[in-house]
């Protein structure tokens, strides 16, 4: 089934000079980047993004290092695009995620894991429209 999907390249990867690396490995996985743009969260809306996660102990740090730098926010399209977005990235603990991975290969800790990426439709569905307008996804 064609999907969106959300996917972010975290202020720690952009501060690292990791975007082309990241693309690189998105266009070889034939996903066709159909929306992308460089911002910097305020607090406002990296809380709002990441709100499901409020009762974490790890929040207030999480939402801090979402607001440390510029990040890159990009859909993806195409077949299954959700999971094989989810794949490319690894698990969520650099340590414990596969090699070849972006997350075994690039990340610095469980923290800042270099990208994000939505879980499942529904999620995908707001969260590609927490960035997006539907005539910007192409
Ligand atoms: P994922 O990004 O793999 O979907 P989660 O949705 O569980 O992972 O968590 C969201 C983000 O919160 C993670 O990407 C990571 O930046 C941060 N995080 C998750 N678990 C921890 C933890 N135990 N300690 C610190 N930060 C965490
Ligand atoms: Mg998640």
């Amino acid at each position: 089934m064609k999907e969106l999907t959300l996917g972010i390249i975290k202020p720690d990867g952009v501060r690292r000079n990791l975007i082309g690396n990241i693309f690189s490995r998105v266009e070889k996985a034939e996903l066709k980047i159909a929306a992308a743009r460089m911002l910097k969260l305020d607090r406002a809306k990296a809380e709002g993004f990441y709100a499901v996660h409020k009762a974490r102990p790890f929040f207030g740090s999480l939402v801090e290092s979402m607001m440390a730098g510029n990040i890159v926010v990009f859909v993806l399209s195409g077949d299954n695009a959700i999971t094989r977005w989810r794949e490319l990235m690894g698990a969520t603990d650099p340590s414990k995620a596969e090699k070849g991975t972006i997350r075994a290969d690039l990340a610095e800790n469980i923290e800042r894991n270099t990208v994000h990426g939505s879980d499942a439709l529904d999620t995908a569905k707001r969260e590609v429209a927490y960035f997006f307008k539907e005539d910007e996804i192409f």
